[in-house]
């Protein structure tokens, strides 16, 4: 919206240019009206040259005056009116008594009408052609009518005129600025201004109003403020306020900042506040109303308050923790969902110290971060902590804080987000435990033993005494496996760690490396000590451990690594332990070995042997040879044995002994075992298919086949493929077997009974067999007598007795006695008068592969030996 009052405020209006054209003219055209009038009244019958022409001059004064654009001339031009006017008051003076005429005050006229709206330069021009029209007639006519008196008169006249003129104007100047100054700052003012009069009617209405309520200068003065910005229902109250003002001087809505709706062109409402002081005029009191738009302010306030509560709903809704933290670390405003992670209620947690509940190992960081935050080295933190729960308990949060800042970057508060993550936590450290841990027994495992040696050696440099680990190895624990079941057997792997835990010093570890071996660290301690721990945790173990009703005990062979080079890696102590620990088994098991240097060397090359021959087993290096059993009264054969023979890339045909004790040492002999059996079945199949005798073809059995679960299956297996006849089969097995697993073997023994194979015990009169054990054995069919016996018969007495004694024995318990390992005629010979039912020996025939032995078996038999 333009304004044409201001543009054309900025150069001020000069008489003649002023576009009310009432104002340019009223003066003139009253003045010409009253001397037309006067002119009438005073010179009815008279000569009308005179006034004709001052009527003539008046009337083309105004219309000069209204038809000249006098703002396209000079300024200096307006003054020409003014001066023809004086020229027409000289006329009609003139014509109406010269210097008595009452129309000379019509020379005051122009005067006047520059003071009050003319220049000072106007004003003096004025004043010298009004004097110059009342002195020029004095000067010029003379006589009666222009007496020479009045020369003075005008001098005095022009003088008051131009004085008066000048500081008339100069005032009338001054207020006009006045005016327009408050105009220009109310039109300028970004308030609403609007002055109302003592009835209601707008009297001032500014650009800022316009703009407001839509409606023009123009539109708005004159009308009744009520009707035209106050909202209908207000409406009434508004009217009464102004005319209680206008009586009393008084209303609640005079002097003070009030918000009020107002109402715009297009009937919409909008906040104002409002101001409005009264002024005492002539036409009565003022009101001077000051109205600021605050819809833009309503509206900022509004967002903000929906901001707000958009915040308060996100902040106290939260699925996670939150707290609004000063900085100080004290908690302004915390949500539910922190109140219930730390079990207290919100009011509890409002205005507490974060510090408080905090686990005194997190403090101090989280301290330290708030200051960096507090001084704006950092703006964001991140951590995981622990804070104390209402009930003691410690839980784990994941913490993320940020800052926030006023504009001069000063922070205000700090906004902590917390997730509780106590759960992931305990499942991180429940991993990490069994990751380090076994499972079973809870003990540490292999990863955590050689971490805790590790630091062990490192603290040997400041240790007096050296450090030992022991490495025990339960005795049998696979046949507890085998015959009770694994759960009996990790039962007894559990109370064993226990039995072992309650030995031991806190300090020490205790951890399990798998299956039944365990090894136990201990620092600073002497070698005696180590071998009386060793002593005491043999004699623990053997004490009974009840399983499921079965009372068992077990052995335990224990190797002892002593050190206190801390240059030794945990890896070379626990293999050094390993070693003593064998050299503790193969010296016939529970007891214990203390480490010597030349134990690694057996043990490294048992390892390779046991690599090598499971290779062998693999690429069918192993073979059967069979070597023939004769009858001693007929010189027939009568059965054959089956020998394991490694046929040896480099070393060439390998005897059992050579490999034997390595395959019992492992699983190996299982398998050797099987394949053994295979091929003497096999063989003797083919034996008896050709027509050979019928054959009893004997095999031998180790401990841990006998034991084995499988045993009797695989046979009952190999019977039935085959069809060969189980009478004819012969398992061996040595007293050693018993000596481990009596139960077992004995079980395993009658099964294989109940298949109806023979069984012969080996190696009789060894080891600790005892003929007391063999009563209560299923039906045993043949006893060997070991080669030792065999030794001294053809020398003395008492060796003769001897295996007299057990043929006696044996035939009693109806048993067939076969002599191994004869080697010459004599002790042949001597055998058979002593009344040994068989025998087998070099001095018979050696073992051989089976295509050599054939023609001897298929044949009738040679004779006596
Ligand atoms: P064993 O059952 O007592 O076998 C007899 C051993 O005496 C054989 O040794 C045999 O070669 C040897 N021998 C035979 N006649 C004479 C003789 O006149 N004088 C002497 N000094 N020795 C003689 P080998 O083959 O080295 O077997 C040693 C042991 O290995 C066997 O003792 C047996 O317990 C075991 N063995 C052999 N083969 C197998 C097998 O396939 N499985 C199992 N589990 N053990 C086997
Ligand atoms: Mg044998």
């Amino acid at each position: 919206m333009t304004n044409p009052q201001l543009t054309e405020q900025a150069a001020p209006l000069r008489p003649l240019e002023h576009p009310g054209l009432a104002r340019r003219i009223w003066p003139f055209a009253i003045c010409t009206l009253i001397a037309l009038a006067a002119a009438l009244i005073v010179r009815p019958g008279g000569d009308p040259v005179g006034l004709i022409a001052a009527v003539a001059l008046f009337a083309a004064i105004a219309a000069t005056i209204v038809a000249v654009p006098w703002s396209r001339f000079r300024a200096g031009a307006q003054t020409l009116p003014p001066l023809f006017f004086v020229a027409a008051v000289a006329f009609l003076r003139h014509d109406t008594g010269g210097s008595d005429s009452a129309f000379s005050a019509l020379m005051a006229l122009p005067v006047a009408w520059f003071t009050l709206y003319g220049t000072a330069y106007e004003i003096g021009v004025c004043v010298v052609v009004v004097a110059v029209g009342l002195g020029a007639p004095v000067a010029l006519i003379g006589g009666p009518d222009y007496p020479s008196a009045d020369l003075l008169r005008t001098l005095v006249l022009t003088v008051v005129a131009g004085t008066l003129g000048f500081s008339v104007n100069k005032l009338v100047r001054l207020q006009r600025e006045r005016e327009e100054e408050t105009s220009s700052i109310l039109e300028a003012a970004h308030e609403s201004f609007i002055s109302v009069d003592g009835e209601g009617l707008i009297r001032r209405w500014n650009r800022q109003a316009e703009r407001d309520f839509g409606y023009t200068a123009d539109e708005a003065l004159g009308r009744e403020a009520a009707e035209l910005v106050v909202p209908a229902v207000v409406r009434s109250e508004f009217r009464g306020e102004i005319v209680r003002a206008v009586q009393t001087g008084r209303s609640p809505i005079l002097g003070r900042r009030i918000e009020v709706r107002g109402l715009r062109r297009d009937n919409s409402e909008f906040p104002l506040e409002m101001t409005i002081s009264t002024v005492e005029t002539a036409a009565g009191l003022q009101f001077h109303a000051f109205l600021h738009d605050i819809s833009e302010r309503r509206d900022a306030e509004f967002n903000l308050q929906q901001a707000e509560e958009r915040f308060r709903r996100a902040f106290d809704d939260a699925a996670i923790g939150m707290a609004l933290t000063s900085p100080e670390g004290r908690w302004l405003r915390v949500n539910r969902a922190l109140a219930e992670m730390l079990g207290k209620s919100v009011a509890d947690l409002t205005g507490f110290s974060f510090r408080e509940i905090t686990h005194p190992e997190d403090r101090d960081r989280d301290t330290a971060a708030l200051s960096a935050l507090v001084v704006g080295e950092i703006d964001r933190y991140q951590a995981e902590k622990r804070y104390f729960h209402a009930d003691g308990s410690v839980i784990w949060v994941n913490l993320n804080v940020s800052v926030v800042r006023d504009p001069a970057g000063k922070m205000l508060y700090v906004i902590a987000q917390m997730q509780d993550v106590t759960e992931r936590r305990e499942a991180q450290k429940r991993l990490a435990h069994e990751a380090s841990h076994d499972p079973l027994t809870g003990l540490p495992n292999r990863a955590l033993l050689d971490d805790r040696m590790g630091m062990a050696l490192a603290r040997l440099r400041r240790s007096e005494l050296p450090l030992a680990v022991l490495f025990l190895d339960l005795d049998r624990f696979k046949l507890v496996n085998d015959s009770l079941g694994h759960e009996a057997g990790d039962r007894l792997l559990v109370e064993v760690a226990e039995r072992l835990g309650r030995l031991l010093r806190p300090s020490d570890t205790v951890a399990r490396l798998g299956g039944d071996e365990f090894a136990i660290l201990c620092e600073d301690i002497t070698p005696d000590a180590t071998a009386t721990l060793a002593g005491r945790i043999g004699e623990s173990l053997a004490r009974d451990f009840n399983l499921d009703g079965h009372t068992l005990s077990v052995t335990t062979s224990i190797g002892i690594a002593i050190d206190r080079d801390p240059d030794v890696s945990p890896g070379t102590l626990l293999a050094n332990a390993d070693a003593a620990m064998y050299e503790a088994k193969t010296r016939g098991r529970s007891r214990y070995a203390f480490f010597a240097t030349e134990m690694r060397t057996r043990a490294s090359g048992r390892l390779e042997a046991e690599a090598e021959l499971r290779e062998a087993i693999e690429a069918g290096q192993i073979e059967a040879h069979f070597q023939p059993q004769v009858d001693l009264s007929e010189g027939r054969v009568i059965g054959i044995e089956a020998l394991a023979r490694w046929r040896h890339p480099e070393h060439g045909l390998m005897s059992a002994s050579d490999f034997i004790p390595i395959a019992e040492e492992s699983d190996l002999i299982v398998a050797i075992g099987d394949r053994v059996l295979e091929a003497s079945v096999a063989h003797a199949l083919a034996w008896h298919k050709r027509g050979g005798n019928r054959l009893r073809v004997t095999v031998n059995l180790s401990a841990r086949q006998l034991t084995g679960p499988e045993i009797s299956g695989t046979v009952a297996n190999l019977l039935d493929r085959s069809g060969f006849p189980p009478e004819l089969l012969c398992l061996e097995m040595t007293d050693r077997t018993f000596a481990e697993d009596l139960e077992g073997a004995l079980e395993a023994m009658s099964d294989l009974r109940d298949l109806g194979v023979t069984l012969a015990i080996d190696e009789f009169g060894v080891g600790t067999s005892n003929l007391g054990l063999l009563r209560g054995m299923p039906e045993i069919g043949v006893l060997k007598i070991d080669p030792s016996f065999i030794r001294g018969i053809d020398g003395g007495r008492a060796a003769r007795e001897l295996v007299v004694a057990v043929i006696h024995m044996a035939h009693a318990l109806d048993m067939e006695v076969v002599a191994e390992g004869v080697e010459t005629a004599t002790e042949a010979g001597l055998l058979r008068e002593l009344g040994c039912d068989a025998a087998q020996g070099n001095h018979i025939g050696r073992p051989v592969p089976a295509a050599e032995l054939d023609e001897r078996i298929l044949g009738v038999g040679q004779g006596r030996p």
